[in-house]
């Protein structure tokens, strides 16, 4: 049967990958001959703070890895620097492309980005087709019985679970590459220092290559991660949020592996990746004000002095400290981690959700809007169903509890390696002596606690209780 279209273009955007890629794969059995391109967009980029930001050396290296496995198919990737509202249309117009084929983003920016590329490649009777492929589930696709979203995240994963058919939803969608063009022609010079950034050292290795491998090796130990994905100091969890983000991991790939290993567990982390999303999609509204609506007035009366402290690690709190030390250093942190100094920040320090919110988002490398989004609101009791608001971690048991030998602490504050498994957690009740002996002066080489815990709990169970109320 001949193919609809003779050219077009694979725009890929958070999908950096060939294998199991609905887009491409679609864009291949459909037209005779196809061309990959990826946009370094400026209207992202010129919003960056850092010239060494860790996203655009992972970017950057995917990027590279793709052209590679592209040339030896005799073909390559296209790589333009500038707006793609413009670009988009402009290269669809040399490239002689009869139709653009991407994935679906359901960020509000994407979405409005999307909606102006397809407006203007329309004029030149061109078709933006779009493809769900970052997610099995999109927006709208579960629904509760009375057909609406659903506010709670329990019935939504078990909904979530009854619609997944493996066969049509976790389909394997590598293409045909055989129809890749060469691209020399519509080719242009890019590299990092020319779009104005600098390397950054990863602590994984880019690509899909990289990607499909971690999770080879994480499905060996699947079936553990309920027994160990709480603990910083054990590599319990996958590590693939980062892979899935950029889309150098394909979402099905990760939805097959759970379902051959039964790690419903993990499975269920998934499904939060897409609660989180459909939350968003839902309610663009989040990403500036609470989910919750009592909250929106609500007014946080922590101090610049805290903030600092917090961003820097240096709270006194050792479990708060290192989590910010490592995240400070690698643009990483584990998720019991991101959920105590989360709940640290906003319920001792009293401080808005939203500046630790952006301070990950300027750092994790694992950046995700509906995710961040979702994890902090979820912190600070305002999002959907999230933490209730009179139950607030304590730092101290918390590191007890999760970091029992200390060893997390160990590696982040190598000030305080001395001190036994169980004082490392509070140094601040330990005996002169032994803080001598430990070679540590509080005050000096760690801080004194800038806040007392239980004082503070009991501030922010009155600061929420009252914007409840009002
Ligand atoms: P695993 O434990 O192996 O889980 C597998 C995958 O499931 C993850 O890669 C991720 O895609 C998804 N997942 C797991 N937990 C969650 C969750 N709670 N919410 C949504 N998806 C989840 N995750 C991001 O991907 N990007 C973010 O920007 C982000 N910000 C967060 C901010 C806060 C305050 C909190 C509490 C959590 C945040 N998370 C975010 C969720 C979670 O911390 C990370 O997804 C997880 O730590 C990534 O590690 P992993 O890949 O080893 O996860």
């Amino acid at each position: 049967m001949p193919k609809p279209y003779q050219r077009a273009l694979c725009w890929v955007r958070r999908d950096l990958r060939l294998y199991d890629h609905r887009p491409l794969a679609e864009a291949c059995a459909q037209a005779n001959e196809v061309a990959l391109v990826f946009i370094l967009d400026t209207q992202i980029l010129s919003q960056l703070k850092d010239q060494d930001d860790r996203r655009i050396t992972f970017i950057v290296d995917s990027l590279q890895e793709m052209d590679d496995r592209l040339r030896q198919q005799g073909s390559g990737l296209i790589v333009l620097h500038g707006d793609p509202v413009d670009l988009i249309p402009d290269l669809a117009e040399r490239f002689q492309a009869d139709a653009v084929f991407t994935g679906k983003d359901y960020e509000p920016l994407a979405k409005a980005r999307d909606a102006e590329v397809k407006k203007r490649l329309s004029h030149s009777g061109k078709q933006l087709q779009l493809f769900k492929d970052q997610v099995i589930f999109e927006a709208g696709e579960i629904l509760n019985q009375s057909g609406q979203p659903f506010r709670v995240f329990t019935p939504y994963s078990k909904v979530w679970k009854t619609n997944l058919n493996p066969t049509r939803d976790a389909a394997d969608w590598t293409p045909n590459l055989e129809v890749l063009t060469p691209i020399d022609e519509w080719k242009e010079e890019w590299s990092l220092e020319k779009i104005g950034f600098r390397r950054n050292d990863l602590w994984l290795t880019p690509g899909e290559a990289a990607g499909r491998k971690r999770l080879a090796d994480f499905s060996d130990q699947m079936s553990d991660y309920a027994k160990t994905r709480d603990f910083p100091a054990q590599s319990g969890t996958s590590g693939l949020s980062v892979h899935l983000r950029f889309g150098t991991v394909s979402i099905r790939d990760c939805v097959r592996c759970a379902l051959d290993q039964r790690a419903d567990k993990w499975l269920t982390e998934l499904v939060w990746r897409e609660f989180y999303q459909d939350i968003l999609a839902h309610n663009p509204n989040v990403v500036s004000e609470t989910y919750q609506e009592p909250y929106r007035n609500l007014e946080y009366p922590g101090t610049e002095d805290h903030w600092v402290a917090w961003c820097e690690g240096k709270t006194g709190f050792p479990i708060v400290d290192a989590a910010m030390r490592c995240f400070n250093a690698t643009g990483w942190m584990h998720n019991r981690l991101r959920m105590i100094v989360a709940s640290f920040l906003t319920k001792d320090l009293l401080l808005d959700y939203r500046k630790g919110e952006a301070y990950f988002a300027r750092f994790l490398l694992d950046f995700d809007l509906a995710s961040n989004n979702g994890g902090w609101q979820w912190a600070a009791s305002t999002g959907v169903d999230a933490q209730p608001y009179f139950r607030i971690f304590n730092p101290i048991l918390q590191s007890h509890k999760f970091d029992p030998e200390g060893r997390f602490l160990r590696a982040w504050l190598p000030e305080l390696k001395e001190l036994s498994n169980d004082d490392i957690h509070w140094p601040h009740e330990v005996k002169e002596f032994d803080l001598l002996a430990a070679g540590i002066a509080l005050g000096d080489n760690y801080p004194h606690p800038i806040v007392n815990h239980s004082v503070q709990r009991d501030l922010a169970v009155k600061l929420l209780e009252s914007a409840r109320r009002s």
